[in-house]
């Protein structure tokens, strides 16, 4: 396989899929830069070894071309972090793209706008009325395939080798994240990003030191359900927090006052606790919460168990007994995996328990723990804290990395790695 360290750059250009899905603000300010600081090192590694840069996104999810979701608000941020002057084609389609890309001297850099105003990059039929017929809908889909076909060659088109470093859409078969690989059978590779995501994950899937402890928060039991089930093939130890714990308790029999529950997902939830003891794995699920009497930063608050939440109330964040256990779980681990709050963190007055655990693991991380961190929210938390630099890896894809957990072959992945 080939990788950006053995490939031979001199003279070539290189299309490059990047998330640069970045937030932004009402004025076009990026509120979080770490997606485009991610992908620095590879673009630069392009540019070093004497190739040229077409570098490709998508921004938001546009219906259509907008300005509200053009890329080229973020110009300045590359321009900044790469130290390169970068050229703009305002129609990823059109003919500025076919001519600047042709144009292209070894060192410089092209941007093609965002890939999403054009339906074809995620090959989705658009506008279709919502009453139309199956069959209608049917030969909507297949033109879509045939246009996506064109969509994926003109963009390949521009290029003599392609590199993914988009880790955040690998899990989606779209033109420019694995259609496009098939044009380059021989000049394909992933990003530094892609390789560390995979190494860091197989790290604590395939080869992990052990004890494996793994910390799993948020609102959902329903959307970690299977990452859940796969995780007890690997830790030793899983610590469930946030939200989900009380669909957990109430299945139980618990009191949990108006706090967050899935009823239909009741049973499942007490089938993970079966699974979990059939499979040795030691669950941490249960203590005290910090209960709220509204849903709100300044509501008054209580330490109860959480299987004995008052009536009206609500559990919104680990209590600090709950947390020295899990600090105790913690410390004795030599892997820890961590996705999701466990705690409503948004609000002050419930991130504790959450700014706790990313405290505990950047102090185990230089202790020489293994700590892989992922999920959009999990991730917030460490950086908001100014941890992210003090755990072994930050992950940058949410979605990607829950299903890469899962056991889920990634098209984005599978695309480069089949010859
Ligand atoms: P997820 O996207 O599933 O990882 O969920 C993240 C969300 O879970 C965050 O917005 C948190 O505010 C929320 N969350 C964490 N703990 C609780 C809780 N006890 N009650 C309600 N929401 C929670």
């Amino acid at each position: 396989m080939q990788n950006i360290d053995n490939y031979n750059f001199t003279g070539k250009r290189a299309i490059v899929r990047v998330d640069f899905n970045v937030p932004l603000n009402e004025s076009f300010q990026i509120t979080d830069d770490t997606r485009i600081r991610a992908a620095i090192p590879t673009l630069k590694k392009v540019l070093e070894k004497g190739g040229s840069l077409i570098i490709m996104s998508h921004l938001g999810r546009p219906k259509g071309p907008t300005d509200k979701y053009s890329l080229k608000h973020i110009i300045p941020a590359i321009e900044e972090k790469l130290g390169a002057k970068v050229k703009f084609a305002t129609d990823c389609m059109g003919e500025d793209a076919k001519e600047l890309s042709a144009s292209l001297k070894p060192g410089e850099v092209l941007l093609l706008e965002n890939l999403r105003f054009y339906a074809e990059e995620e090959g989705k039929p658009r506008g279709l009325a919502e009453d139309v017929t199956d069959e209608v809908k049917k030969a909507a889909k297949a033109e879509m395939k045939e246009k996506q076909k064109e969509f994926t060659k003109k963009l390949a088109s521009y290029a003599d080798c392609y590199i993914n470093d988009a880790f955040g859409t690998a899990h989606r078969a779209h033109a420019s994240t694995a259609l496009i690989a098939k044009h380059f059978p021989n000049d394909k590779m992933f990003g530094y990003v892609m390789e560390g995501e995979i190494k860091a994950i197989d790290k604590v899937l395939k080869s992990p030191e052990h004890p494996v402890t793994a910390i799993i928060g948020g609102a959902k039991v329903s959307s970690k359900i299977a990452i859940i089930e796969k995780l007890f093939d690997v830790v030793d130890n899983m610590i469930i927090g946030g939200g989900m714990v009380f669909t957990f308790v109430k299945a139980q029999g618990g009191k949990i006052g108006n706090s967050l529950c899935e009823e239909d997902q009741m049973e499942l939830a007490l089938s993970i606790l079966e699974k979990a003891k059939a499979k040795g794995v030691k669950l941490y699920y249960s203590g005290e919460v910090i209960a709220a009497d509204s849903f709100s930063n300044d509501a008054k608050t209580v330490i109860c168990p959480d299987n004995n939440i008052p009536e009206g109330w609500l559990g919104m964040d680990a209590a600090p007994s709950t947390l020295k256990e899990w600090e105790e779980v913690l410390r004795a681990s030599k892997t820890v995996l961590w996705n999701g709050p466990v705690g409503v963190f948004e609000m002050p007055a419930f991130a504790n328990g959450t700014n706790k655990i990313a405290e505990i693991l950047a102090d185990i991380t230089s202790h020489g723990v293994f700590t892989l961190v992922g999920g959009g929210d999990s991730v917030a938390a460490v950086t908001q804290m100014g941890f992210a630099n003090k755990v072994s890896y930050v992950s940058t894809g949410g979605g990607a990395m829950l299903e890469y957990l899962e056991g889920i072959e990634l098209p984005g992945i599978a695309a480069i790695k089949e010859s």
